[in-house]
């Protein structure tokens, strides 16, 4: 079952390691057996899912656990779907949809297995709303004894905040169950919209949408906004045809995206006038279509991303914060920069942890060195109490997110009883979570 490692690269190509081993079980007892021997060799094993996580909380130079060929429904019971870990989010309208079942919240992408997008505490929008992490009732982990675990609201019940979203650190996700939703439709209002007229109701218009974010556009005063509302499946579905959906979700913000990127890279002074015009031809429509169709678009253009979780409240002046810290600087941002928000939930590492959360997402074209714009931002994060997703870049360490999380020190004695050995351990862990 193991062969020899080969370079790996994460899909933001900034993060690369070379494994010893890599090995792809195709059922539990495999799974079971590859930590076994990791165990008994002395090796660290690290699961991997897509790869689209921008921190190096995958990689590792001992046992890469590629668990791709362990997918699929195990079990419905009622609304709960339990999913093997492998399962991609993308395969997941197929697989839900001869139960009448959808997911309650999707991020901005589909490539991601479920248990690498609950282990990082990935999320979508929506004030009432919490990540994929919040939708899980239950999981089966192998740990570091080479034994299976269910934590579940009936058995380990003590673990679940733990093991709902556990950074890879307590043990390898053999399947996950999730609590669905019956399938519903979203209807989707998109326009620009002035800066101002948006960051000074930013809340009321969180509490007012069930899905609202924005885009804020550098060196304009203009913003995209979202505004997705649910309906029922029976509703009048008026998606957007085929024509329209390619010319915008892919051409425009692919292809023509990556054109307007590099031409930002050979000449940075152009970048202002460009976003200017990018805000008149992008984004003004009105669509109603399945719940999945909406929530994801594809990503084909590579970029780096930053992304903070600050107390809901605190986004309007982070925001001014940010653009006058541009300007100030005199950077030349071409991408724009994501704003969301989710409900507070009970999770231990979950940045939504305790509080309603605004997110706020810096991104850089992978041509471009994101290194200042990351650092500098990072601080005014910082002095929000902001906390990074855990899947995207920055640069903070155990002792600083011990005091961003009230149960940081609870989720760290979780892992010194499940994994004593640091058999799931790796650098990235080893920073954020102490050795
Ligand atoms: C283009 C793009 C768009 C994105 N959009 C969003 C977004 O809208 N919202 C958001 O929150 N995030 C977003 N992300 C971040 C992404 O959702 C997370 O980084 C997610 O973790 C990636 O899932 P993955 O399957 O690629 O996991 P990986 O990055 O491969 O792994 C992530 C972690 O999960 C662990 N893991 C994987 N499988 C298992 C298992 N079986 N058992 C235990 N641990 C396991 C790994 O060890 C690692 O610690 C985006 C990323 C990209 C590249």
């Amino acid at each position: 079952m193991l062969a020899p490692g080969e370079p790996w690269q994460n899909w933001g190509r900034c993060e690369a390691a070379t494994p010893l081993h890599v090995a792809r079980p195709s059922s539990v007892d495999e799974v079971v057996e590859v930590v076994r021997f990791a165990r008994d060799n002395g090796l660290a094993v690290k699961p991997v899912g897509a790869g689209h996580s921008f921190t190096a909380i995958a990689a590792t130079t001992g046992i890469q656990l590629d668990i791709a060929a362990v997918e699929g429904v195990v079990a419905v019971d009622g609304n709960r779907v339990t999913l093997a870990a492998g399962t991609n989010l993308h395969q997941l309208p197929a697989l839900l949809e001869p139960f009448g079942l959808a997911l309650a919240n999707m991020g901005d992408i589909d490539r991601q297995t479920v248990a690498g997008a609950t282990s990082t505490g990935t999320h979508g929008t929506g004030g009432a709303f919490g990540g994929l992490a919040t939708q899980i009732r239950a999981v089966t982990l192998v740990t570091a004894d080479g034994g299976i675990l269910r934590v579940s609201e009936t058995e380990n019940a003590d673990l679940l905040p733990a093991a709902r979203l556990g950074l890879g650190a307590l043990g390898v996700l053999v399947d996950v169950t999730i609590e669905c939703v019956p399938a519903f439709l979203l209807r989707a209002v998109e326009k620009p919209e002035r800066f101002d007229d948006v960051v000074d109701t930013w809340a009321q218009r969180v509490a007012d949408t069930d899905h609202f974010e924005f885009y804020v556009w550098p060196h304009t005063d203009t913003v995209l906004s979202k505004y997705n509302t649910r309906l029922p499946v029976t509703a009048d579905r008026r998606p957007l045809s085929r024509f329209a959906s390619w010319w915008e979700d892919d051409f425009m913000s692919n292809t023509v995206l990556a054109a307007k990127l590099n031409l930002g890279v050979a000449v940075p002074r152009l970048t202002p006038p460009i976003n200017r015009f990018a805000t008149r031809i992008v984004g003004d429509r009105a669509y109603t279509d399945l719940s999945h169709e909406v929530f994801v678009a594809p990503r084909r253009t590579r970029f780096r991303e930053m992304e903070y979780a600050v107390p809901l409240e605190a986004v309007p002046a982070i925001l001014r914060e940010i653009r006058a810290l541009i300007d100030a600087k005199g950077w030349r941002i071409s991408f724009p920069i994501e704003v969301r928000a989710a409900a507070a939930d009970d999770l231990w590492l979950s940045t939504a942890s305790g509080r309603a959360t605004g997110y706020i997402a810096l991104h850089r074209y992978y041509r471009e060195d994101p290194t200042e714009y990351f650092r500098t931002i990072e601080q005014i994060m910082i002095s929000y109490d902001g906390r990074p997703h855990w899947g995207k870049m920055h640069n903070r360490d155990a002792e600083s997110l011990r005091g961003a999380y009230p149960h940081f020190d609870d989720f760290v004695a979780v892992r010194d009883r499940l994994d004593p050995g640091r058999l799931f351990g790796n650098a990235y862990l080893e920073r954020v979570l102490g050795a």
